[in-house]
């Protein structure tokens, strides 16, 4: 295994597992920041052969972290004097995009360009940054075709060629288009293929294009499962947040552990979930044992109700009673799952183990499940109604209890006989329930409309500014998504969006604008969280 860089200035102890993989500091300072604790098997066992150039078959899927298996050596063997040097293909718009982002990421403190190219887009933007040289291009193969006949695009540079997703590219009827693409590039260059499946075109194409490859397979083993109830919720990307909410709610989570891939998104969450009411708490590898102890003391004391933490900071965790363990994000094997899950159900108690779904998750569930030798059981995300028919139970039995427990309301019920005087129009059942719409979704619920001064918006409607713009890529829908998804608010009341360079106002309800702004402030949009404010009117 290659030394460990010696001038990195980048807090290593952390970073162990990648440190050990001979990155530069400048990468392992991404990562940081990035906030991978530990390199993934996947990552593990091809970024030292990729290194060095050698040709890789990975058999791994999305989820795994191959994404970044490729990428670091790609960002790590750049030599930047000369034009596109590597050349990832993808199946899918999305996953360009994905794909691209990441590696940007990667190779930021490199100042390292990417560029996605895809259908759909624009053909005059994609010259303009291919002739500027950007080093790194990830396309879908049409687009890059047409590239290659317009002479647009010249590969006789490239040092990396990358097949992601190769058995979707199969499906979607691409290998022709592939085998064009590989035909425009050096007979002298790397290649790596990856495929979640390898039916026989895969192999053969394989044969025929890589040389001498690497394999690498993450094969899920047989691993032992613990006694725990097992369940996955299907959830759009999205409203992953509200969906947790919503499973909080609905399961009834009296102490659980909500794990998640990165530390940025431990972060992230933690603070999500306490603006949202619940007693939440993060752990990760950037805290400092002190903080931990403190964290985790709190936790056993019920203080913090959901610890949400990465696989890294849980390890060694003991913590009795668990009576949830939540993959906010699934897990990357069977292994981390297993390990995951069996921190609930302690001592003989039961346990529930639940895990997040997205619909292009479900191949990574099927594994997961073929690992573990069992089925996980579906279940239906809980409707509004069916939170309110819970929650309605409950109010009932706390109000009964307080109704028998003899307690004197004499005070209280002197209130009621004075607003029932003062007020003509409304009954005692008025007043109870009033009461309890105090109760059940405290002050909050009701719409208090905040003075905004004159913010240059439509009548009825605040006009917010946020500092991000174009210059972040932002275009309107991302902005109707991020407001509508993030504060429950219809996407048809919202009103004018003006995008500038550095920055966006849209208009929305006066009676949302708080909720809108709060929402905005904790919430992201387009991956960036951002600053909100009420516009000042323009002089
Ligand atoms: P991929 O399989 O490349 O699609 O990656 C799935 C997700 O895992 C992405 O959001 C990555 O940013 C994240 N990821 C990749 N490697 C790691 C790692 N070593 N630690 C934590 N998260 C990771």
């Amino acid at each position: 295994m290659p030394e460990v860089n010696e001038e990195s200035e980048v807090r290593q102890e952390n970073l162990g597992g990648f440190a050990a993989l001979g990155l530069s500091t400048r990468v392992l300072k991404a990562i940081q920041e990035m906030g991978f604790e530990e390199p993934s098997p996947i990552q593990e066992r091809t970024i030292p052969s990729a290194m060095q150039g050698r040709d890789v078959i990975g058999r791994a899927q999305t989820g795994t972290g191959k994404t970044a298996a490729f990428g670091i050596p790609i960002v790590e063997r750049l030599d930047r004097t000369i034009g596109v040097q590597a050349l990832v293909i993808t199946p899918t718009r999305e996953l360009a995009l994905q794909v691209s982002e990441e590696i940007a990421r990667i190779g930021k403190f490199r100042g390292v360009k990417t560029l996605p190219v895809y259908g759909g887009q624009p053909y005059e933007r994609q010259i303009r940054a291919l002739r500027m040289g950007v080093p790194i291009v990830i396309g879908t193969p049409g687009r890059l075709l047409d590239h290659l006949g317009r002479g647009t695009l010249n590969l006789s540079r490239i040092r990396t060629l990358v097949l992601d997703e190769a058995d979707e590219m199969l499906d979607m009827g691409f290998i022709e288009d592939i085998e064009k693409i590989f035909a425009s590039a050096p007979q002298e260059r790397q290649t790596m293929l990856f495929s979640a499946t390898f039916p026989p075109e895969i192999e053969r194409l394989s044969r025929r294009y890589l040389r001498d490859p690497v394999r690498i397979a993450i094969a899920p083993e047989q691993v032992t499962v613990p006694q725990t109830e097992q369940a996955f919720y299907e959830v759009r990307g999205h409203d992953r947040i509200e969906a947790l909410s919503r499973v909080l709610d609905m399961e009834t989570v009296e102490r659980g552990i909500i794990f998640c891939r990165t530390k940025k998104e431990v972060d992230e969450l933690s603070e999500a979930l306490r603006a949202r009411g619940y007693m939440a708490a993060g752990i990760h590898g950037d805290l400092t044992q002190r903080e931990r102890e403190r964290v985790l003391g709190r936790f056993r004391q019920g203080e913090v109700e959901l610890l949400v933490a990465t696989d890294v900071a849980a390890r060694g965790l003991d913590i009795e009673h668990v009576s949830h363990v939540i993959n906010y994000e699934i897990p990357q094997d069977a292994e981390a799952y297993v390990h995951r899950i069996g921190r609930t159900g302690r001592a003989g108690r039961s346990g529930v183990a639940i895990t997040l779904i997205e619909p292009k998750e479900f191949r990574q569930l099927r594994d997961l499940e073929r690992g573990i030798g069992q089925r996980i059981q579906r279940r239906e995300l809980p409707s509004l109604e069916d939170l309110w028919d819970k929650r309605r139970e409950r109010v009932k039995a706390e109000l009964r209890a307080v109704l028998r427990s003899g307690r004197s309301l004499a005070q209280l019920r002197e209130l009621v006989r004075e607003l029932l005087e003062d007020e003509a129009e409304i009954d005692s059942l008025d007043v109870a329930a009033a009461a309890l719409q105090l109760h059940v979704n405290g002050a909050e619920a009701v719409p208090v409309e905040e003075d905004f001064g004159d913010t240059g918006a439509e009548p009825g409607m605040v006009r917010l500014f946020i500092n991000v713009g174009r210059a972040q890529g932002i275009v309107p829908a991302d902005v109707v998504r991020a407001v509508a998804n993030l504060s429950g608010i219809a996407g048809n009341v919202i009103g004018v969006i003006d995008i500038y360079d550095r920055f966006t106002f849209v208009e929305v309800p006066k009676a949302e604008a708080t909720r809108v702004m709060h929402a905005l402030q904790s919430g992201q949009i387009k991956g960036r969280s951002v600053n909100v404010e009420p516009a000042r009117r323009r002089s």
